[in-house]
């Protein structure tokens, strides 16, 4: 068969939630993907894990999304983070709720989400081709023509759902915008979003430590999440979240304990000041941590004098981090920019132009933080274009 009601391009969780809608509302759904195997890339969110969702109301959800998560209002009116809860849910999946609302698997296995989602797909007899690259997108009269390597398939409706440009190694390398140029739609600048930070810190002291909800400072700029010391630098959500604002040239302030005041800092030493300075902070934070901290004080906390008491309370509430620059878009987590929002109708994920293509998912011109939060709006962009109907001819 070579003829489908929809044909969908690209199987992150965009193109398989998209596949589906579509065949759940019975559209004969084709999805083609590049690579072997489905989700690459949804594979290795949340550490391997796969942060499915984040169970936040509407405004955390929106607060999650940064850029252009205005535009979905009338998506997460049809589909949400709760109707991803109970999807999986229903398909099988136990989840459970981390910190910060993110979602996961109860098995901390990604691919227990992505065989949930096939599992979906072959229920409802969606055809799909993995190791199928589309190398071309046409429409004649009212028929889209798809040309991959071995066949054109022909469809009424077309659902774009190619990812972003980061990552590419992920098969993520843009094709969705050259679509999109292709049928003269606008796409707006591309750049990484959600970027590890470069510094020139001293790594290797550090290199592995990761913290839970320390504050990175820098300009007005206040982000509380957790943090990973890597080898080149800093990475994690509040490294991630802080790259939007910095370009590389910047000190940003680290606070590590940003539940403890300065006096409750000052009160600590002097209540335990017959102590080892080195035991005392590891109390407070990782051992490696603590060690850096009292690198070069004095053993005991009695032995510090009131200056050194004072600079290293200083140090723990902001220690000073140069950011010499941040990761190029190959290896940041999410694409800033893609398909012009002006061209897309917000209710269909339809373009305005082209009547029966569509676009979800990371190839739009929105990013969101890691969390969970852009693989919800993936999922559920991909719902929305799904249900559409077959256009008339
Ligand atoms: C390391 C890492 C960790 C992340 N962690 C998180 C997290 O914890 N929380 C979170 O919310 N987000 C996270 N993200 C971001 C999230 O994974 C993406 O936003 C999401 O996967 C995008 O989904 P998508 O379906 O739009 O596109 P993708 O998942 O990129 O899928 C697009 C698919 O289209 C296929 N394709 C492309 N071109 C063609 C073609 N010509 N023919 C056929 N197929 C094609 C690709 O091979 C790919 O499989 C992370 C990203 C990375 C890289």
């Amino acid at each position: 068969m070579t003829h489908f009601d929809t044909i969908i391009i690209g199987a992150g969780p965009a193109g398989m939630m998209a596949a589906i809608a579509a065949s759940f509302y019975g559209q004969s759904t084709l999805l083609l993907e590049k690579n072997r195997r489905l989700g690459k890339k949804l594979a290795g969110t949340g550490g391997g894990r796969c942060n499915v969702t984040n169970n936040g109301t509407l405004e955390d959800l929106l607060a999650g999304i940064p850029g252009n998560g205005r535009f979905l209002y009338s998506v997460f009116s049809q589909f949400d983070n709760h109707d991803i809860i109970h999807f999986f849910e229903d398909n099988g999946v136990k989840l459970k709720v981390e910190d910060h609302g993110r979602v996961f698997p109860t098995t901390d296995r990604s691919q227990t989400i992505i065989k949930a989602l096939e599992m979906k797909m072959l229920d409802l007899g969606v055809d799909i081709r993995t190791g199928t690259e589309v190398l071309s997108v046409k429409k004649i009269d009212q028929t889209f023509q798809i040309k991959t390597a071995e066949q054109t398939f022909t469809s009424h409706k077309v659902i774009v759902t190619t990812g972003g440009k980061a990552y590419p190694s992920t098969g993520s390398t843009g094709f969705g915008h050259d679509i999109a140029r292709h049928f003269k739609l606008a796409v707006t600048d591309i750049e990484a979003a959600e970027s590890p930070l470069l510094t020139d810190f001293p790594h290797k002291a550090l290199q592995g430590i990761s913290l839970d909800d320390v504050t990175l400072h820098y300009d007005k700029h206040v982000i509380t999440h957790d943090l990973l010391f890597t080898h080149f630098g800093l990475s994690g959500p509040a490294a991630l979240r802080l790259s939007s604002f910095v370009k590389g040239g910047e000190t940003a302030y680290l606070d590590v304990l940003p539940q403890v005041s300065q006096e409750d800092l000052a009160m600590l030493l002097e209540k335990e000041r017959e102590k080892s300075l080195k035991n005392v902070l590891k109390t407070l934070v990782p051992e490696r941590l603590a060690e850096f901290f009292a690198d070069g004080y004095p053993l005991k906390v009695k032995q510090l004098s009131p200056k050194e008491s004072k600079q290293l309370i200083a140090t723990i509430k902001g220690l000073p981090i140069p950011i010499t620059g941040k990761m190029s878009l190959a290896k940041s987590f999410v694409t800033k920019g893609g398909v012009d929002l002006k061209e897309i109708n917000p209710k269909t994920l339809e373009s305005k132009k082209v009547s029966g293509l569509h676009f979800a998912g990371e190839v739009l011109d929105i990013n969101a933080h890691t969390g969970g939060f852009n693989i919800t709006y993936c999922l559920c962009t991909g719902w929305v274009a799904g249900i559409q109907p077959i256009p008339l001819s």
